[in-house]
């Protein structure tokens, strides 16, 4: 996942953070996750958790509203709920209804790349969308009766953050649409880049990977320090690159935090009736 690229390339820039900080479930780095929750709304802590999950494709203002990213992100989103609850034995995400909230952007896709909002570059992408996104949903950090995954039609700038999750929410660039629907893979600077071009179920275990990081799971011990024993074909940390659906898993660990927390119930026939005919 491209949170896994930044973590190679930014390894040395943020390992005093990581040294001296309490682990954050992030694909973000300390101080870049305290900057969005200073910028942006967060839940009152009053909430009670009914956790929906909610499933976002965020259009530009000069980029059609594409039924095949809607269709694609609802088999995300239908595939990752079959799988959590699979993982779960039976506990899993339930999902809005429609599975898809379609929502138009005010800017072109070429502003969330490139305009200043203020704050750190490095989340230049990420401000721009939840600046407008936030406010068009009721979006907010940190809260129990929702997580939030955006797909936006945009590109994030280079050296810019794109796809990552963290602390209820999750932004996912063009790449993650592209990807779904089998088209290559575009750098920062707008070059095909075949070498990270992948299949689909990559890519939706990917967006499963960032959303475990908006439930609250973090990567595994040792991973992000580069030890040995780090539980490699994790979801929560490279399994999801070749092992989605069939061979990668939940840690046992994972799975205490997601029941523990507010994000995943019981299935019911109800739910699944319901959401099978969407
Ligand atoms: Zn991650």
């Amino acid at each position: 996942m491209t949170d896994y690229s930044m973590w190679i390339l930014g390894r040395s820039a943020i390992a005093s953070l990581l040294a001296t900080q309490v682990a954050v479930a992030s694909s973000l780095p300390n101080w870049a996750n305290e900057e969005l929750r200073r910028t942006h709304v967060i839940a009152p802590s009053s909430r009670a958790g009914t956790g929906i999950t909610r499933f976002v494709y965020l259009y530009p203002s000069d980029r059609p509203l594409r039924q095949d990213y809607r269709l694609a992100i609802q088999w995300s989103a239908e595939s990752l709920r079959s799988w959590y609850t699979a993982q779960l034995g039976g506990f899993g995400p339930t999902l809005s209804s429609p599975i898809v909230q379609s929502v138009a952007l005010d800017h072109p896709a070429s502003f969330y790349g490139t305009n200043n909002p203020g704050g750190s570059a490095y989340l230049y992408f990420w401000n721009n969308v939840l600046n407008e996104a936030i406010p068009k949903t009721g979006a907010a950090f940190l809260d129990p009766e929702n997580a939030w995954i955006f797909f936006v039609d945009a590109p994030a700038g280079c050296g810019q953050l794109s796809g990552g999750g963290t602390s209820g929410i999750v932004v996912m660039s063009h790449n993650d649409l592209r990807g779904l629907v089998g088209n290559t893979f575009l750098d920062c600077d707008g070059t095909p880049n075949p070498s990270l071009t992948f299949p689909p179920q990559r890519w939706i275990g990917g967006q499963g990977h960032e959303l475990g990081h908006a439930y609250g799971l973090p990567h595994p011990p040792g991973c992000d320090d580069g030890l040995p024993n780090c539980d490699y074909n994790a979801l929560m940390w490279a399994g999801f690159y070749t092992g989605f659906p069939s061979s990668t898993y939940l840690r046992a660990d994972d799975k205490l935090t997601l029941m523990a927390g507010p994000y995943v119930q019981a299935s019911t026939l109800d739910a699944i009736f319901h959401s099978g005919f969407e």
